[in-house]
């Protein structure tokens, strides 16, 4: 038998005009529904004390290992509306595979896919209202574990505790979807080979914001990673993996290293692209290619996909002393969001059974 969640309703839940208000604007990842899901392990009693209750500040003690040594990991996924009024999410289990992927590396405790699929259906069902309607939004799932020990000494925490948070979600970037400028990191390295950079840790996060913050400085949105050896094969983007569109109507996306996440996007995208009649490549394309591609119009379109902000086209790669930028016109880009936003909404069908609907 599976964890069994106790439901506690929230006894303050959002009024029904606040909610409106909510979900009439939802940015993204500001806000947070009525309730969270909640669950303790220990070596002695696995899993337990797992609860669905209402969202509001943890108590920790400072002391505890997580704010000192980050053994921490997290997923992301989303809940979408149906036309029929029903509420699915899009390939849990995979982010729940991936979870259990990356608990491995963090020596932090599996948490059975069933388990991760339930919780975050108790958490949608109960908050059900806080999904919205509107085209393009969601409630984005934002599931993570941490080391919830207390204590100084440098071991895998014995005491662990896995939550879920929602978050209305609207459009991702500001200022809605438009092909973003990219700032090429030549001075830092998201993931090395051996390190954590298949794994969905918190640790990944902090040490990609100075170069996140260099390209703020440069005026880019986002920053594009090489590998950490050659500094020259391009990997992803700090939270987003990359696909270049050549002119033959190839899609190329780097292959899987070790050091690059493997995003549920991008593999939703290469089964899809193929669907759309694309010829598919995954290999290592080295950032003199990217260049000189742009310039010589070999490479007519690059994109950035991942759940957060589904597909965003990249117009402009910077770096230190050029840059170079691609025409605005992106109509592969275009047509693969299309394609994954139709049957992620439930407008197109789908196909090959990604929608889990939520009981
Ligand atoms: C989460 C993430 C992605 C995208 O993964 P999806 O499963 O498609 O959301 C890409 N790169 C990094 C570093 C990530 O953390």
């Amino acid at each position: 038998m599976g964890l069994q969640f106790a439901i506690e309703p929230s006894p303050a839940p959002a009024s029904p005009e606040r909610l409106a208000e909510i979900l009439g604007a939802p940015g993204f990842g500001r806000l947070f529904s009525d309730h969270m899901v909640t669950a303790r392990w220990t070596e002695e009693r696995g899993w337990h004390d797992a609860r669905v209750h209402a969202y509001g500040p943890l108590q920790l003690d400072p002391a505890t290992q997580v704010f000192h040594y980050g053994q921490s990991i997290f997923e992301g996924f989303k809940a979408y509306a149906q036309p029929d009024g029903s509420i699915a999410t899009f390939r849990p289990e995979a982010n729940a595979e991936r979870f259990i992927r990356s608990a491995a590396r963090l020596a932090l405790p599996a948490l059975l896919v069933d388990d991760f699929v339930a919780a975050a259906d108790l958490l949608v069902r109960q908050d059900a209202a806080w999904v919205p309607t509107a085209a393009e939004t969601s409630l984005y799932l934002r599931p993570f574990m941490m080391a919830t020990e207390v204590g100084l000494g440098v071991r895998p925490a014995n005491d662990v505790t896995f939550m879920i948070i929602a978050s209305p979600a609207g459009s991702y970037f500001t200022g809605g979807v438009r092909p973003v400028t990219i700032w090429l990191s030549e001075d830092y390295t998201r993931a090395a080979p051996g390190g954590t950079g298949a794994a969905k840790c918190a640790g990944n996060y902090a040490a990609s914001l100075v170069a996140q913050q260099e390209a703020i400085d440069n005026g880019c949105e986002q920053v594009a990673f090489l590998d950490a050896v050659e500094r020259r094969w391009v990997e992803e983007l700090g939270g987003m993996n990359i696909w270049f569109v050549l002119d033959d109507g190839t899609l190329v996306t780097p292959e899987l290293t070790g050091s690059i996440l493997e995003g549920v996007t991008r593999d939703t995208i290469v089964t899809l692209a193929g669907d759309l009649g694309h010829d598919v490549e995954e290999r290592r394309i080295d950032v003199d290619e990217w260049r000189k591609g742009v310039e010589t119009g070999r490479i007519t379109e690059v994109f950035a996909c991942g759940t957060a902000a589904v597909i965003t086209s990249v117009g402009t790669l910077r770096w230190r002393g050029g840059e170079a930028s691609l025409p605005t016109a992106t109509p592969v880009a275009a047509a693969v969001r299309n394609a994954l936003v139709g049957i992620q909404h439930g407008v197109a069908p789908d196909t090959h059974g990604w929608l889990h609907p939520v009981p």
